[in-house]
């Protein structure tokens, strides 16, 4: 069963981001409880990054099947232009309830890149609408987010996407904003704004994921966000990752008094159970496309647009946020997170020890490369798959972001785990 199940694997299937002629074994999961993952073989994994950092309460959470039946019983699509139904309008009302005061109108899509998509084309036709010719993003070192043309456009520019780099949009960076390095990287952004023909600033709230876990702190944001503002050009909050608690508070903008116009959301929305995506925005934003024109209004649309399914399941985990357990949890992992930093970072082998919420990130030194396909990284992934852990590095990072109902004794595994590779590296 497992040869016949492989070899059908390598015959047919071709995997995201792999090198396919290497053909790394893939894993075969059949099953999955919490934050286990059981493996055909018998073996059992913990799901250290949320399958890739969606997952919030684990797998199989009783609310989400109960959701997903009810909903079937009753919808389970229609097209959404020209109709509504029941859930697309309470998964609305509840995000908008959740989001800054001038945050008003939400619109569905498939997934993140998709929500990025929107975003995009919501900022430039918003000054196309009102006759200002502003087309250029500005987006910050190191960004990341999501792999269709526009989001590939907004991202780091690397070897990713080097094939198609010529096909790119404009768009200017700004430095990440290192301590010590904020204040020059405000003026840097304030120069770019002064051109008067920035349609939008995008960001990952806090906390960049791709890049390894990269943190900077809330007062920058805050500041680059005002900035923005003052300048006139569109905020778009990428709150795909940070969302839904990863950051300690349920939304990273929770931590800046700045408005965004703009905010992104996915992977945690369904509590990683389905593919959504929201983009949800501002009445200012949202009348600039009201005209007797048609070609004012946003023509835009997927064949899943407000997927019924995945909105019944974004409404149910909704109802699971705004439980006191789920912030208890956030705390007790922030908590576990902040207690493991303080007893590993003065490893000759840690560069540095990142924490923020329920992420807890250790880039290492390395010797060899510093990129995504380090020679560390396959040695550590593999390390821990011994260990009975699924951990994906990135580059020389290791992180953790797991499902917030992770038991203590889950995550003292995850943490011995690591502590066990620190110790391979230093008797290496
Ligand atoms: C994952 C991610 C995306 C892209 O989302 P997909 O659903 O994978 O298309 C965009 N932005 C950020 C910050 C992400 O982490």
């Amino acid at each position: 069963m497992k040869i016949s199940l492989l070899e059908k694997d390598a015959k047919y299937v071709w995997h995201p981001f792999t090198q396919m002629q290497k053909h790394p074994t893939p894993l075969v999961i059949e099953r999955a409880k919490g934050t286990v993952l059981y493996a055909e073989d018998g073996k059992e994994y913990l799901d250290c990054n949320s399958s890739w950092w969606v997952n919030i309460h684990g797998h199989g959470h009783p609310a989400f099947k109960k959701a997903m039946i009810r909903q079937y019983d009753q919808l389970d699509h229609v097209l959404f232009a020209g109709v509504t139904h029941p859930k697309a309008v309470e998964l609305a009302e509840n995000i908008i309830q959740l989001m800054p005061p001038s945050i008003s109108k939400v619109f569905f899509s498939d997934n993140g890149s998709t929500a990025i998509e929107v975003a995009l084309k919501m900022a430039i036709q918003y000054w196309y609408n009102k006759g200002t010719v502003k087309t250029k993003i500005v987006a910050l070192d190191g960004a990341y987010h999501g792999d269709t043309f526009g989001a590939m456009s907004v991202s780091q520019r690397d070897y990713f996407n080097e094939p198609f780099e010529n096909l790119f949009f404009q768009v200017d960076y700004i430095d990440f904003p290192f301590e010590n390095e904020e204040e020059r990287v405000l003026k840097q952004a304030s120069k770019i704004f002064k051109k008067k023909d920035v349609a939008a600033l995008i960001l990952e709230p806090l906390i960049q994921g791709s890049s390894g876990m990269r943190t900077y702190s809330s007062t920058f944001l805050n500041k680059l966000m005002q900035l923005a503002k003052e300048n006139n050009v569109l905020i778009i909050l990428d709150e795909i990752m940070t969302g839904f608690g990863r950051t300690g508070s349920l939304f990273a903008f929770n931590q800046v008094d700045t408005e965004p116009d703009i905010v992104c959301l996915s992977k945690g929305l369904t509590g990683g159970i389905v593919p959504l995506g929201l983009t949800v925005t501002t009445n200012d934003i949202f009348d600039a496309f009201l005209s007797d024109e048609t070609q004012k209004a946003f023509l835009h649309g997927h064949s899943f647009t407000a997927y019924a399914l995945a909105c019944a399941i974004a409404c149910a985990n909704i109802e699971l946020i705004k439980k006191p357990k789920f912030s208890e949890n956030i705390l007790r992992i922030q908590e576990k997170h902040g207690a493991f930093k303080t007893k590993i970072e003065k490893n000759p082998f840690i560069r540095e020890v990142r924490h923020l919420g329920s992420i807890i990130a250790i880039e290492l030194i390395d010797q060899t490369e510093k990129s995504y396909f380090a020679s560390i990284r396959d040695t550590a992934y593999y390390f821990f798959l011994n260990e009975g852990l699924l951990i994906r590095p990135c580059g020389n990072v290791i992180f953790l972001n797991p499902p917030i109902t992770t038991k203590n004794k889950e995550l003292k595994k995850m943490y011995a785990g690591i502590e066990k590779f620190l110790k391979f590296l230093t008797d290496k």
